[in-house]
């Protein structure tokens, strides 16, 4: 590939924090660039949270569910439109995931569906052991509406805010914010990275020091090794850490690139029949970490695949949206909610380049590119 969907983009100071690493010889699971890090982004996203470094986005909600306790076989209700990482955390945890389909004007979890569901599960005694939307493409959720369902009903909310670190919801809360806690990630291809990571978000200080003690093998307090409980080897390392110092540093500025990219594309090809981007409602601040579009075929001529083959040609990476779960294999005969939403989308959808160090030239070739197959 020439130009990537998404690729790491370094800001400068990495380098620096890492060196300060090196110099201590903290180069470890533990040390201060990790303090640090996890300290700095919870002033980034306010709102009194605690940040905890983990491993990875998919580690993260992992830990999230298991300090659920949830039952064998208990639901776990979940946008289907996501990534393997959203979900496969449910499976860890034996519970069994019921798939909910998008909000079209946000292309989020639908409240209303989630709503309707809640009033019929609170009547047969089969309300979810928990809810976990995804920020898509970097949208935040409907927090608002999500968590006032979420306490009216007793249920734990575990945003998935892996796509959407920089994002607002309402009026400058951040993405990553939301529900009883949020997981982020920082894996190669999202909007900040520390090589591969993750992070543990909640206002409720007893999950992030459960799930500092769980994340690092559980020990208990003792001289020697002694466990009462089993854990995980999951927290993030002190390099990885410094990598991410220098990434929270630019991440307002990346965000703003993304969406200056979106802006590019939107005026470019919004106009053309049968296009139509990936909506933003008043509520919203989205990152725009992937421009996502939908072509209908009908209108515009010719497929997504026709699109995306002709990109490839050129050697640029574009992607279908993510196949909802609901339709994968693997959970063949789950329980969708939905009105297929996220299916038209999947069939549809294509992400474009959106890399926030991709040069205006590049954009304008992917452009043209895009605009060439429109024109058959
Ligand atoms: C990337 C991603 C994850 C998993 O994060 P990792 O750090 O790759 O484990 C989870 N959910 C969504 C929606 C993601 O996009």
């Amino acid at each position: 590939m020439r130009i990537w969907l998404s690729r790491p983009h370094m800001g400068g100071a990495e380098r620096s924090y890492v060196d300060a690493a090196f110099d201590s010889n903290f180069i470890a699971p533990l040390g201060p660039q990790l303090q640090e890090f996890e300290e700095r982004f919870a002033e980034y996203l306010g709102e009194g949270v605690d940040c905890l470094g983990l491993s990875s986005g998919s580690a993260a909600l992992h830990l999230a569910l298991h300090m659920l306790d949830l039952s064998p076989g208990a639901k776990v209700w979940v946008s289907s439109m996501t990534f393997a990482g959203g979900c496969f955390p449910i499976l860890y945890e034996r519970a069994e995931p019921v798939f909910f389909d998008l909000d079209p004007g946000s292309w989020t979890l639908c409240p209303d569906l989630v709503e309707a569901e809640l009033k019929a599960a609170a009547k047969t005694g089969d309300l979810p052991a928990a809810i976990v939307p995804t920020d898509l493409y970097g949208q935040s959720c409907h927090l608002d509406r999500l968590e006032a369902l979420a306490a009216e009903y007793g249920v734990p909310l575990i945003v998935d805010s892996a796509e959407s670190a920089g994002a607002e919801f309402g009026r400058g809360r951040k993405a990553g914010t939301g529900g009883t806690m949020s997981i982020l990630s920082f894996n190669g291809n999202k909007i900040i990275t520390t090589g591969g990571g993750g992070m543990l978000v909640s206002r409720d200080r007893h999950f992030i020091d459960r799930a500092r003690f769980l994340s690092t093998q559980a020990r208990d307090p003792a001289p020697h090794y002694e466990h009462s409980v089993y854990g995980f080897n999951y927290r993030m390392g002190n390099i990885p850490a410094a990598i991410g110092l220098g990434q929270l540093e630019v991440l307002d500025a990346r965000a703003a690139r993304r969406r200056e990219i979106f802006a590019t594309y939107e005026a470019a090809l919004g106009g053309m029949p049968g296009i139509a981007f990936m909506p933003e409602p008043s509520w919203s601040k989205a990152t725009r970490w992937l421009t996502a579009m939908q072509i209908d075929p009908a209108e515009a001529g010719v497929s997504r695949e026709d699109i995306r083959l002709a990109l490839l040609d050129h050697e640029i990476e574009s992607r279908p949206l993510w196949k909802p779960m609901h339709m994968q294999p693997l959970f063949e005969g789950s329980r969708y909610v939905g009105r297929g939403f996220d299916e038209s989308l999947f069939a549809n959808g294509l992400c474009l380049p959106s890399s926030s160090d991709m040069t205006d030239a590049e954009q304008d070739e992917v452009i043209s590119v895009v605009r060439a197959a429109l024109e058959g």
